[in-house]
């Protein structure tokens, strides 16, 4: 079948479209059957070409009962997989018909005239798949050919010209509908790797990949609302690297922000994946937010965090501190009815508070 590159997407026919193509198959065939009646100049359809209206009429429904009640695309599934063999029984049996029609009636013209009004509506319907198309339209050229041969017992080139010059339009229009559909895939394609980068570039830091400031208002009403009903506590961690101005200083920009990514990756490797999420605040300011039973669990993740960057083994030659790269830490409670802001305002001034008890410690 025909695979949309774009998506992956296993697409042959739209749903919508194979029912109106379907649709239309039964209005045919009932005005074939009707319009005989009450009319003295033009004869009732015979049995045989009865039968295969009605054959057609009914396979039509089937089709259109099964499509509604499977309710899904008709392009996954077991469905998908039988639909070749439906769309080749409808082309036989439309073959048959407009053979047998050309036999009763003598009159190629008309039949050519009903071919056509068939293969139009298969090729909208069938464009994006070669095959479907094919099966449809094999069986109705080849008759055109050979009813031509079984009455006149001779092979007549201006027919085999005409199915030529048949098989020429619809493939062209088969291949004009293909170029304009891929062109819709392709921008419909494009369009969501743009809304994808859009929506990482709104919720996601750029350098570092953790959350940004702005997702942060949602995480915390996330959080806030997640609290209702059990004994679960808020807390918030506000880090700060320790002289990053004299790192940048010693080392470069370049490798200032590669420390930061650094950082992050030791944040996010210390926290718990359902109840923690890490972001960057600002420049050199990161923040966890966390839902825990009490104030232990938070300690132990800041501890982790620490012992981390500790272990990252990140040269500092400019810190007072240590020959390491060091961070110090805020921790700071949410209280019933706090806003996000005053919660990163205590949890700074427990920063503050770190950096004057010498850096690279936590206070609460
Ligand atoms: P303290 O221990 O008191 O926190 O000292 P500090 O030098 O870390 O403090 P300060 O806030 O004065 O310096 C932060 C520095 O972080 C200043 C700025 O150049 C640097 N910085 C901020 N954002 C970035 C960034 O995205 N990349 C790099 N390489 N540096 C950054
Ligand atoms: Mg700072
Ligand atoms: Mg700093």
């Amino acid at each position: 079948m025909d695979i949309n590159h774009n998506t992956g997407e296993n697409v042959i026919t739209s749903t919508k479209g194979y029912m109106w193509f379907l649709s239309l198959n039964i209005i045919f065939c009932i005005w074939l059957l009707l319009r005989g009646t009450n009319r003295s100049d033009i004869d009732a359809l015979p049995l045989t070409l009865q039968i295969i209206c009605g054959c057609i009429v009914a396979l039509s429904l089937v089709n259109i009962i099964i499509t509604l009640k499977i309710k899904k695309n008709i392009n996954d599934g077991f469905y998908h997989t039988i639909l070749p063999f439906l769309v080749l029984t409808l082309g036989l049996l439309w073959s048959i018909l407009s053979f047998n029609f050309t036999v009763y009636y003598q009159n190629p013209l008309m039949t050519l005239m009903l071919t056509i009004s068939v293969l139009l509506p298969a090729t909208i319907t069938f464009y994006i798949s070669g095959r479907l198309l094919f099966l449809f339209s094999a069986p109705l050229v080849l008759s055109l050919l050979y009813v031509e041969y079984f009455l006149q017992e001779r092979f007549n080139v201006a027919q085999f010209v005409g199915a030529l010059i048949m098989l020429l339009v619809i493939y062209s229009a088969r291949y004009i509908l293909l170029e304009w559909y891929q062109r819709v895939q392709r921008s419909e394609y494009e369009k969501n790797i743009l809304i994808k980068k859009l929506v990482q570039q709104a919720h996601y830091d750029a350098l570092t990949g953790l959350f940004n400031r702005l997702s942060l208002t949602r995480f915390f009403e996330e959080c806030v609302s997640s609290l209702s009903g059990n004994n679960k506590k808020l807390f918030m961690i506000v880090m700060d690297i320790d002289f990053f101005k004299q790192y940048n200083d010693v080392y470069g920009h370049v490798a200032g922000d590669k420390c930061l990514i650094k950082v992050s990756q030791c944040i996010e490797k210390s926290l718990r994946k359902e109840s923690d999420s890490a972001f960057r605040f600002g420049g050199e300011e990161f923040v966890v937010l966390t839902v825990c039973d009490d104030i232990s669990q938070v300690k132990a993740i800041s501890q982790r965090i620490q012992q981390n960057i500790a272990h990252a083994h990140i040269l500092h030659k400019g810190s007072d501190v240590s020959s390491v790269l060091t961070i110090s830490q805020g921790i700071a409670q949410w209280q019933e009815g706090m806003a996000l802001e005053a919660l990163v305002e205590q949890a700074d001034q427990q920063l503050y508070k770190a950096k004057k008890n010498g850096r690279n410690c936590v206070c609460y």
